[in-house]
């Protein structure tokens, strides 16, 4: 018998409620849940680009990948493009998926890193499927050739966000949610938990459980619970954006491109009906003026809308999971959008709450793991992002007083021992479930200078030949490969028939 919650009110309707809205009411049809929304407060308005595991969130939803593109004007991702992070005038990319094949027990990398060695400098990413299709705008999520030692391409999606709220809030409607509209005045409480929340109709709505998705606004969980923030803007130190759509360019490129700017970086976001482009960028170091004038001359087409400032602070609530209420989104803290991992977090976040779901109304224990989950996960990918700021271009010279700020600051400690791991030997590890695997740390290590200063003695084993052997080979199949793929463009017209 459960005791615990069988009424839910999801407070916001940005990409947060929608998400929660409609994952909630797929996977727990008995539960009772309601959305509300204010027509006073817009959403966040940003939020283009994905990492893969947004394909298994629609796939939970029974949402199609041509439903889901068609619908959000979406397009293709297959990695990142990082350019003057490094070095000036040098990119890398951080392609999804893993690099090459290992032979026997030894990593890849590691047998790349022998073969380097040598005096053979064929770079990294010539063994990437994902980079050399998407450097090639190429894209089919089947292609593989008979007999290839290669796994398929990996792949995300750029897409409007508004769209997709949009799109999931017609699915939540349709398994039964109740949308609210309504502006929340008061937040009533009742021995420390929330008991119902007022609008300015003067409606009260009440409910077991609540999910904070009010954005930055932080109704609930900060407001009202006072759950303290922690702030990560020692770590990370950005905390304003400029946005500003362009109209799309050809050909569509199948990945973000992120340049390195003196104080900050700029985005570019391919869609279907616009190119999504912002500065994010640190006020300490940037006027608002400044960092405008960069991003409009870096523009490479008409914009579309005037440019808009965002604010924001990097870090997370220190419990997400306080009394019975759940945040959720930007209210559950935010890390800034260089690995484009915000709506993941929601997307992970509700995976976990729907695992943890209490069976009595105090969830004590469940709510504990939550918040421990949770912390590890948002500290692990806070370290990745702190890695492209830390292991910069400073360091191979002159550069602004922004970037020898973020090359000289303190790191946290795990991130050090993982830098100095890599430094010696080339090792990386993923540790439990963390989100970025191996070679996406390999990636942004080798991309940004950091060529390890041994490779690790199993790579010894394959005679000198074969391993060149076997790296050609590689590099032909990956080719072909390519080449027997669509462009990206015929692939999503084949797609919309
Ligand atoms: P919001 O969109 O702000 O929604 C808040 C909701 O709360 C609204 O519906 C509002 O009406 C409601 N509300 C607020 N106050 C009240 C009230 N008093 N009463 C009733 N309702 C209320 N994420 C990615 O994954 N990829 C990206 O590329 C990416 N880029 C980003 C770039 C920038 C510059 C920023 C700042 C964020 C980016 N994000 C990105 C993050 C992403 O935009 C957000 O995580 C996501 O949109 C979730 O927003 P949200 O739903 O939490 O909040």
């Amino acid at each position: 018998m459960n005791n615990g919650i069988h009424k839910l009110l999801i407070v916001g309707g940005g990409s947060a409620g929608w998400m929660a809205a409609a994952l909630l009411s797929r996977m727990l049809p008995k539960l009772s849940i309601s959305l509300v929304e204010s027509p006073l407060v817009g959403t966040i308005g940003v939020g283009e680009a994905s990492i893969p595991p947004l394909t298994h969130f629609n796939q939970l939803l029974g949402i199609s990948e041509a439903e889901f593109i068609a619908a959000t004007q979406g397009s293709y991702k297959l990695g990142i493009e990082f350019e003057n992070w490094g070095a000036e005038g040098e990119r890398y990319m951080h392609a999804f998926g893993s690099i090459g094949k290992s032979l026997g027990a030894t990593d890849f990398h590691q047998l790349w890193l022998r073969q380097q060695a040598t005096g053979d400098s064929t770079d990294f990413w010539r063994y990437s499927l994902n980079y050399q299709a998407a450097k090639a705008n190429r894209f089919s999520p089947n292609a593989q050739l008979q007999g290839s030692p290669l796994a398929p391409l990996v792949h995300a999606y750029h897409f409007d966000a508004g769209l997709y709220a949009q799109m999931l809030r017609r699915y939540s409607e349709n398994k039964g949610v109740t949308r609210i509209e309504g502006h929340i005045t008061q937040v009533m409480q009742q021995d420390g938990r929330i008991a119902s929340v007022v609008l300015d109709s003067g409606q009260t709505l009440s409910a077991d459980f609540f999910i904070d998705c009010t954005g930055l606004a932080a109704l609930l969980i900060g407001k009202t619970l006072a759950t303290e923030f922690e702030d990560w803007g020692h770590f990370l130190p950005c905390d304003r954006a400029i946005a500003v759509p362009t109209q799309r360019t050809e050909p569509l490129q199948p990945y973000t491109r992120s340049i390195a700017h003196e104080a900050g970086w700029q985005w570019r976001i391919p869609l279907q009906h616009r190119t999504g482009n912002g500065m994010v960028y640190c006020s300490e170091y940037w006027s608002e003026d400044e960092a405008t004038a960069r991003l409009l001359a870096n523009l490479d087409a008409p914009i579309l809308a005037e440019p808009r400032l965002i604010k924001f602070r990097t870090g997370r609530r220190q419990q997400q999971w306080q009394q019975n209420c759940l945040a959720l989104g930007l209210a559950s803290g935010f890390l800034e959008p260089l690995e484009s991992t915000s709506i993941h977090l929601i997307h992970s976040g509700l995976v976990r709450f729907i695992r943890l779901f209490p069976t009595d109304m105090d969830g004590g224990a469940c709510r504990e793991e939550y918040n421990r989950q949770s912390r590890a996960e948002f500290e692990q990918i806070r370290d990745f992002i702190i890695l492209h700021y830390h292991l910069n271009r400073s360091r191979h010279g002159h550069s602004s007083a922004f970037w020898q700020h973020c090359a000289t600051m303190e790191i946290p400690a795990h991130l050090k021992h993982k830098l100095d791991l890599f430094a010696q030997g080339g090792q990386v590890f993923r540790h439990q479930d963390e989100l970025f695997s191996e070679a996406a740390w390999q990636q942004v290590f080798l991309g940004q200078g950091l060529l390890p200063a041994h490779y690790h003695p199993m790579a010894d084993t394959p005679a000198a030949a074969d391993l060149s052997q076997y790296l050609k080979d590689m590099g032909k199949v990956v080719d072909a490969t390519v080449a027997a793929m669509p462009s990206h463009t015929d692939f999503l017209r084949s797609l919309a028939r």
